[in-house]
Parts: C-alpha cells; structure tokens; sequence
C-alpha cells in the first residue's frame, strides 16, 4: 500500500506486494544499494551513497529525480526515514559553506532525522536499473550495450527504421513532454545513441559510433551545429524527463524488498 496521498503532484505508486513491511538498518540498505550499483567502480563528481545519515532503522522511503528543498518537504509530510534520489548533494565545485539554500535543505533534512541516499553515475549506467536503459524501455528502443570505452553512452535500436522527426514525435508522446529536435529531420534511423541527463557532450563520440541519431536530456549551443554539419540530428528530450526513470525503477527494487517505497515525481521543464 502506498503510504500517503499528495495534492497536486504525481505520485506513481509501487505497491508493496509485502503483507508485513521490512524494516532495514541504515548500514544494511546502505551495503545493499552500494553492491546493488556497483558503486565502488564509478568515479563521480559527488558522492554516492549515503549523503547525510538520519535515523535508524528505515522502513519508509521516498525516492525522487533531485534532493530539493520540495521532495524534503514531500518526505516530511510522508514522515519517511530516508530519501533516495539521482541528484544528490556535496558536487564537485559546490561552495562548500551552508549557506542560503544549502543550509535551508540540509537544515530541514536534519531537523526531521530523515537519510539522504544518492546515487549518481552509478544509477545512470546500472544494466537492469539504470536510466539508460529504463529510457529505453519507456521509448521503445532495444539497447545493444554501452558505446566502447565509454559506459554511459548507450547504442541500439528502433523496432522498423523510421524518419528523425517521427522518433521526435515518438519520444513527445512517451515522455509527455515535446523534445527539441535539430539537424535533418528527415534521416532515416535505426541504430540510436542516447545518454540520459546532461549527456549531450558525447555527441561526437555517439557519431563516432555510428548512430543515425542522438538523444540526451540537454542541449548546449555547439551541439546543434555538430547536429546540423554531421548529419546525424539530434533530440534534447529534457534532463528531468529522462531521468525519471532509474530512480523510478529503484524505488520498485526497495518495494520489492519488503520496504515501504515511493517515487515522487516533481515536475522540472528542464
Ligand atoms: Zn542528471
């Protein structure tokens, strides 16, 4: 049973298929996830893992795209014990000093006892979890596997070749969001390249790899004239919206495991 009902936002619910709820000390969720990502593998600009501990031991968790301020008001709201999230905290070049909005979300995080999981490139890349691949599963798209030398950036392909613009058109009505679509729309597609997220910056590297067309969440203003002078066009169909669905995925896991666990989906237009 999903634990609390919120007004006004889209709550997925992960029915727990448990008669009796689990509880898990901090220490055992925390290995569990840990091995579960493979993390100690991943050099990332944050930490992954446990961000900032809060009472023990967790049965109820909340799990979302971004540790805003808002998802920490959802979780204070549903009194759970801990918070798992894609976008964590403590990022490389951050200004270390609690200040400002840092110390407004830390300070609420604190005062409600409630644990701060994160994981980043960890959950990005993961085979059966990760965003890539949940992407893929939401699009439509069979992955063959990661690029070469490169675990975050993800070859495969369309069920029947189709033009750019109706994969555009596609990927509107999978995510319910309208992408931006540059270069040739009318390229024909089979073999696709996709990173979730911020991504965009192995564009050159998905051209390298032969795909007939690059999707990422972001857009930067070069990657349109790499779009346009390379042929092979490209689909920012937004950071959020397609890193919804790792963290989603997880959440699953958790319920699966016998914990309480949620995934709330705050709207970001990015
Ligand atoms: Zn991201």
């Amino acid at each position: 049973m999903l634990f609390c009902a919120l007004a006004g936002v889209r709550l997925l619910q992960i029915v727990n298929r448990f008669q009796e709820r689990i509880q898990m000390k901090r220490i055992d969720l925390q290995s569990c996830l840990d091995e579960l990502l493979v993390c100690a593998s991943f050099k990332d600009y944050c930490p992954n893992g446990l961000q900032v501990e809060g009472r023990d031991p967790i049965q109820r968790i909340l799990c979302g795209v971004t540790a805003s301020l808002a998802l920490i008001e959802e979780a204070i709201k549903c009194e759970a014990d801990a918070i798992v999230v894609h976008h964590g905290w403590f990022w490389r070049g951050d200004d270390p000093c609690v200040t400002g909005t840092r110390k407004a979300r830390l300070a609420k995080l604190l005062a409600h006892d409630i644990n701060l999981f994160a994981y980043h490139l960890p959950l990005d890349a993961h085979p059966v979890y990760g965003n890539n691949v949940q992407l893929a599963k939401v699009l439509g798209w069979q992955p063959t596997g990661p690029a070469r030398q490169e675990p975050l950036l993800m070859l495969g392909r369309v069920e029947h070749p189709i033009g750019a613009g109706e994969v555009a058109r596609s990927v509107a009505a999978r995510l319910a969001r309208e992408p931006l679509l540059v270069g040739d729309a009318s390229r024909k597609v089979s073999t696709v390249a996709w990173c979730t997220g911020g991504g965009q910056g192995f564009f050159e590297q998905a051209i390298d790899a032969g795909a007939d067309l690059f999707l990422s969440g972001e857009v930067s203003e070069k990657t349109v004239h790499l779009a346009r002078e390379s042929g092979v066009p490209f689909i920012a169909a937004g950071h959020h919206a397609t890193e919804r669905y790792g963290i989603q995925a997880l959440a699953g896991f958790l319920a699966e495991k016998g914990l309480e666990a949620a995934f709330l989906d705050l709207d970001n237009p990015v």
